[in-house]
């Protein structure tokens, strides 16, 4: 007769990796419940918190959600994320191996009957860091990629031009980051410069985790002379 199996089943004890994945769940809940800004809650269609894998060594930082994202409840779905997902997949990841979130998790209010996007404030920023913080204290990645000066601005305090500040790296919370250009200044300039830029910086990227880099990759935008 086979034993019944359900006997021998025992609750695993909870690792540290589960436990992470547990405060991040319940930060989420307070993230989603957040009412610190009662003109972005009064605009938002969602709170935007976060993607991704809670173990993920390479985390994104973007600025804001924009009308797509407060749609969607996700960051980076609109276009300037579709072009991140691509930049994420040439580096030789899948957008779910990443975590992926912005400085402020409510879209910035527009004033009635106008579109678009404008970016968040310093106060806005300052307000929901703990958040972010508390997102990157759970996940440990070992590098961060900042995308766009408002990211850096929000991360750092600091409000240097990026093509000061890109290409080099800078600490967070004792994380290494790379401020890189936002996705939306790609799309903006498509210029093989520019892109190539960015591709340099996510070499860095890849070259600190030390993830293989084929010729191909070493070779993207490279103007063909
Ligand atoms: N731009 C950002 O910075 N974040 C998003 O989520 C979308 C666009």
């Amino acid at each position: 007769m086979v034993a019944e199996s359900t006997s021998l089943v025992t609750t695993p004890a909870p690792t540290m990796k589960s436990s992470h994945h547990e405060k991040l769940r319940q930060l989420e809940q307070t993230a989603l419940a957040c009412r610190k800004c009662p003109h972005l809650v009064a605009f938002r269609h969602q709170v935007v918190f976060g993607v991704g894998n809670p173990d993920a060594e390479l985390m994104f930082v973007g600025e804001a959600p924009g009308a797509d994202e407060d749609l969607r409840g996700e960051p980076f779905v609109g276009r300037a994320g579709e072009l991140l997902t691509r930049i994420i997949q040439t580096m030789g990841f899948s957008r779910a191996e990443v975590y992926i979130a912005n400085v402020l998790k409510c879209r910035p209010d527009v004033p009635p009957g106008k579109s678009g996007n404008r970016p968040p404030s310093a106060e806005e920023m300052a307000t929901c860091l703990p958040y972010l913080r508390e997102q990157i204290a759970l996940i440990q990645p070992k590098l961060m990629v900042a995308l766009g000066g408002v990211a850096m601005r929000g991360l750092f305090g600091v409000d240097q031009p990026m093509k000061s500040l890109r290409g080099r790296w800078h600490q967070f919370a004792g994380i290494p980051v790379m401020p890189t250009f936002h996705p939306s200044y790609l799309l903006r300039n498509q210029s093989l410069t520019e892109k190539r830029k960015v591709w340099e910086d996510m070499l860095l990227v890849l070259e600190r985790l030390e993830r293989p880099i084929t010729e191909r990759q070493r070779n993207f935008f490279l103007a063909k002379g």
